[in-house]
C-alpha cells in the first residue's frame, strides 16, 4: 500500500526523521490557513501517489497568501499522469544547498535489505542509475544485525555527501532504517534529502510503501486505506471476500484456483477475446461464493458474456453445479453464462445442470470450446 507524501512524512516523524512544518489542505482557503501556520515562504504540493509531481507542475513555491491562492487553485484538480489532485500539502519552504537521495528496499535475490544513497538527488534515481551508476552508494544489510551508526557513517562517506551533512545523514539513515524495518515498509525513500545552507539535513519528500502482509500488527494503518483510487469493481469484490482483479475486456471470468483463472485469461485471449477480470473462487465453491462472484461480474457494465471455468479436484463439480443453479436463481444476470465443468463428479454436475440449460446458460465440453463460445457471445 502506497502512502501519500504527507502520510509518509507523518510516518517518518514517528521515527524521528526531520521534515518541514506543514499541513494538508483540500481547498484554496485551507491552503492559505496552512501556509499562515507554516510561515512564508511555503511550498504547495499536489498529493498524488505518483512521482514526478515537480515536473508536472504539482510543486510550487509561494511567497505570500496571493501566490498560495494562485498555486492551490491551479494544482487542485490538476491531472498528473492520470491522478487527479484532490488534496494539497503545504509546508514551510526550505532553502536548498544540496539534494541527495536515500532509500531502503528489500533485495530479494540477495535475501538482504538494500540501502541506496546518492549525493545526486532531486532527479529520478533511475536516471542516475543510467547516466552515473557510480554515484549511487549501495549497502546490503543483514536483517539480523541491522544497520549500526558506524556502518551508516561509512556508507555516507562512501556516497561522498558534503562533509557538513555526514553526521546528521548517518543518524537520519539509521532512523530511516528503523522506519523501514519496524514500520514494515516495502520501500522507504527520500528524494530529495536536503542539506540547507544553514547546515541542516532533512527530508523534503517521502515515498513510503507499506507491506500489507504486516497489516495485522498495524491497526493504525486503517487510516491509510484509501478508496478514492480503487476500481469500484475491486472494492465490491473485496467487500465480498473475493480474489478479484479488474481488467479492460468484455468476458467475465470465474474459475477455481489462481492457476486455472490465469489459464482462462490466456485461452480467452488466444481465441481473440479480452477478459474483463481475473476471479479465483478458490476451493469449495458453494452457492454463496458463486452468487457473490456473479454479482460482482454482473455489476461490470463492460461484461458481455461470463465464462465459468471449473475443474473439480477436491472441489466436487456436482457441488459447484448446485451453487451455480442456486446463484443464477438469486442474481438476475444481464449477460449469458458459458460453463466448462470438468474433473471430480463432472458427470453428476452436468446432469444436475441439464434441465437448466438455455440460450443464456450454456455448457461446453472443453475449455477451448467454452472460451470460443464466450468470446463470440461477447463480440456478437
Ligand atoms: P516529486 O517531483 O514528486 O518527487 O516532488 P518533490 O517533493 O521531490 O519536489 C520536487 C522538487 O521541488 C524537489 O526536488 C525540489 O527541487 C523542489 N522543492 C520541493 N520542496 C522545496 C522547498 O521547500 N524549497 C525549494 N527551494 N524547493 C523545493
Ligand atoms: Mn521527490
Amino acid at each position: 500500500m502506497d502512502l501519500y507524501e504527507y502520510q509518509g512524512k507523518q510516518y517518518f516523524a514517528r521515527f524521528g526523521i526531520p521534515t518541514s512544518l506543514g499541513g494538508v489542505a483540500d481547498t484554496v482557503d485551507e491552503a492559505v490557513e496552512q501556509a499562515e501556520a507554516a510561515g512564508y515562504p511555503v511550498v504547495v504540493k499536489a498529493q498524488v501517489k505518483v512521482g514526478g509531481r515537480g515536473k508536472a507542475g504539482g510543486v510550487k513555491l509561494a511567497a505570500d497568501a496571493d501566490e498560495v491562492r494562485i498555486h492551490a487553485q491551479n494544482i487542485l484538480g490538476l491531472d498528473i499522469k492520470g491522478h487527479v489532485v484532490k488534496r494539497l500539502w503545504v509546508e514551510h519552504a526550505s532553502d536548498i544547498a544540496k539534494e541527495y537521495y536515500a532509500s531502503f528496499t528489500l533485495d530479494r535475490p540477495a535475501k538482504l535489505h538494500l540501502g541506496m544513497l546518492s549525493a545526486e538527488g532531486g532527479v529520478e534515481i533511475e536516471e542516475v542509475a543510467q547516466t552515473n551508476p557510480d554515484a549511487i552508494a549501495r549497502i546490503h544489510i543483514d536483517p539480523v544485525t541491522g544497520l549500526s551508526e558506524d556502518a551508516a557513517r561509512a556508507w555516507v562517506d562512501r556516497a561522498n555527501l558534503d562533509p557538513e551533512a555526514r553526521d546528521q545523514a548517518a543518524t537520519l539513515l539509521v532512523r530511516l532504517y528503523h522506519c523501514y524495518v519496524e514500520g514494515d515498509c516495502d520501500l522507504a525513500e527520500i528524494n530529495p534529502l536536503i542539506l540547507t545552507p544553514e547546515g541542516k539535513v532533512h527530508a523534503l519528500d517521502a515515498k513510503v510503501t507499506l507491506d500489507e502482509n504486516a497489516s495485522f500488527r498495524h491497526p493504525e494503518w486503517e487510516e491509510y486505506e484509501d478508496d478514492s483510487d480503487v476500481d469500484p469493481r475491486e472494492r465490491m469484490a473485496k467487500e465480498k471476500g473475493l480474489n478479484y482483479i479488474g481488467l479492460q475486456g468484455t468476458v467475465g471470468i470465474i474459475a477455481n484456483g489462481a492457476g486455472l483463472a490465469m489459464s482462462t485469461l490466456d485461452v480467452v485471449t488466444q481465441v481473440g477475446g479480452e477478459a474483463a477480470n481475473f476471479l479465483d473462487i478458490g476451493g469449495g465453491a458453494n452457492a454463496d461464493v458463486m452468487a457473490a462472484a456473479l454479482e460482482v461480474i454482473n455489476a461490470d457494465p463492460a461484461v458481455k458474456a461470463i465464462f465459468v471455468n471449473i475443474f473439480g479436484g477436491i472441489t466436487r463439480v456436482d457441488e459447484v453445479a448446485k451453487g451455480i443453479i442456486e446463484a443464477i436463481g438469486r442474481v438476475s444476470l444481464s449477460s449469458p453464462v458459458v460453463m466448462r465443468l470438468d474433473g471430480t463428479n463432472a458427470e453428476q454436475g452436468r446432469a444436475l445442470l441439464a434441465d437448466h440449460l438455455s440460450d443464456t446458460l450454456i455448457a461446453e465440453p472443453t475449455m477451448l470450446d467454452a472460451a470460443r463460445r464466450a468470446v463470440s457471445l461477447a463480440t456478437a
